[in-house]
C-alpha cells in the first residue's frame, strides 16, 4: 500500500500519454507550437505498463489516461487493454477533449475503458472556437453522444472564465442535466502558459448562479478532486476548487508524464524520472522512486494569483 506522510493512501495515478494536443485552449497551451515529440523521449506503452503494473501491485486501483490529448497517441486502445487484461477490476478512465471520440469510443470501450471525462467549455460555436482556437463544438458534442451510446460512464468538465463562458453556466448545466450526465465546473488555475487575460470565477459565484434557479445540497466529500451537490430530483453536479483550503486533504493521486516524470503534486515543480530505471529493467529502483514520490508528496498545493505556477497542464495531464 502507498501511504504518504500525511496518512493519505495513494491509489490513483493519472498518466499523460502525450503532451501533444489538437486544441490550443486559452487556459492551457494557447501559444505552444504544434510539434512532434521525439519518439525516444517518451515512454513506450510497454514501458509505461511495466511501471504501472508495479504501481497496481502496490495498491493503485484507479488509472486515468490523459494528456495533452490522449486520443492523438496511436493505438491507445491497445494500451488500455494491456492495463485491463492485467487487472480487469481496475477503474480505468480517460480525460479527453472529445474531438476524436466519434471515431474511437467504441474501440476504447471494447478495450476495457470504463469512464470518460470530456471537456466542454461552451455550447456556442464561436465561443468554443475562441477558447480552443479551433472550430470544435460539433465534433465534441458528437463525441459526448457517441461515448454515451457506447455505454461509457461520462462526466463533463468546464473551466469557467470571467467574461468568456461564465454567462453559459446555466446553459451548460442544463445541457448536462438533460443528458443525466454529471458536469463539474473547474476554477481556472493560474499558470504562466495560460493566456494572460484569463480570470477565474470563484466556486461561490458559480454556485450562486446555479442556486438562483435550482435548489441543491452538498454531498459528503469523498476523495475525488470535486465537491458534489445534489438537486431535489437526484441530479448531481460538481465543483473543482483547487484554491480552497480543504482541496488537498483527501488527495489520493500522483501523476506520470509521457516522458517518465513522476509528479507528486500538480502545483509543485519537483519530479522524479522513472524512464532510466524502467529502460534498464531495474524494477527495484523504479519501485524506490515510486515510494519516494509518495513519501515526498506535499501536504498542500498553492494556487495563488500572485505566485503563478510554471507547471504545464498539457504535460501533467491536468
Ligand atoms: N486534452 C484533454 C482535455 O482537455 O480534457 C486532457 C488534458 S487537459 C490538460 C485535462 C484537464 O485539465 C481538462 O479538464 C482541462 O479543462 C483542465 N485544465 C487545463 N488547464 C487548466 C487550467 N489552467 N485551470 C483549470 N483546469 C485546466
Ligand atoms: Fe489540449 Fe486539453 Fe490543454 Fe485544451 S485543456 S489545450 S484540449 S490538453
Amino acid at each position: 500500500m502507498l501511504i504518504d506522510k500525511f496518512n493519505r493512501t495513494i491509489d490513483y495515478i493519472r498518466v499523460s500519454v502525450t503532451s501533444r494536443c489538437n486544441f490550443r485552449c486559452l487556459y492551457c497551451m494557447p501559444n505552444t507550437p504544434f510539434e512532434w515529440e521525439p519518439k525516444e523521449n517518451i515512454l513506450s506503452y510497454e514501458e509505461m505498463f511495466e511501471f504501472l503494473r508495479l504501481a497496481i501491485d502496490e495498491g493503485v486501483k484507479k488509472i486515468r489516461i490523459t494528456g495533452g490529448e490522449p486520443l492523438l497517441r496511436k493505438d491507445l486502445d491497445k494500451f488500455i487493454n494491456m492495463l485491463y487484461s492485467y487487472k480487469p477490476t481496475l477503474d480505468l478512465a480517460l480525460t479527453t477533449n472529445g474531438y476524436y471520440l466519434p471515431e474511437y469510443a467504441k474501440k476504447l470501450k471494447k478495450a476495457g475503458l470504463k469512464r470518460v471525462n470530456i471537456s466542454l467549455d461552451s455550447l456556442r460555436k464561436e465561443v468554443a472556437a475562441k477558447i480552443a482556437q479551433k472550430d470544435v463544438l460539433e465534433k465534441v458534442l458528437k463525441g459526448i453522444d457517441t461515448a454515451l451510446d457506447e455505454g461509457l460512464g461520462v462526466k463533463l468538465n468546464t473551466v469557467v472564465m470571467k467574461g468568456i463562458n461564465d454567462n453559459e453556466i446555466i446553459d451548460l448545466f442544463e445541457y448536462a442535466k438533460n443528458k443525466n450526465v454529471t458536469i463539474r465546473f473547474i476554477e481556472f488555475m493560474e499558470n504562466e502558459r495560460a493566456y494572460p487575460g484569463i480570470k477565474r470565477v470563484d466556486s461561490n459565484e458559480i454556485l450562486e448562479k446555479i442556486s438562483k434557479k435550482y435548489k441543491f445540497t452538498e454531498l459528503p466529500k469523498d476523495n475525488s478532486a470535486s465537491k458534489y451537490f445534489e438537486l431535489e430530483d437526484g441530479y448531481k453536479f460538481g465543483i473543482i476548487e483547487p484554491h480552497s483550503e480543504d482541496f488537498c486533504k483527501s488527495c489520493n493521486r500522483i501523476r506520470l508524464t509521457a516522458e517518465g516524470y513522476l509528479i507528486p503534486c500538480l502545483f509543485f515543480t519537483e519530479s522524479y524520472n522513472i524512464k532510466e530505471a524502467i529502460r534498464k529493467g531495474d524494477i527495484k529502483k523504479a519501485a524506490k522512486i515510486l515510494r519516494d514520490v509518495v513519501r515526498n508528496k506535499p501536504e498542500k498545493n498553492d494556487w495563488q494569483e500572485d505566485e503563478i505556477s510554471e507547471r504545464a497542464f498539457w504535460e501533467t495531464g491536468g
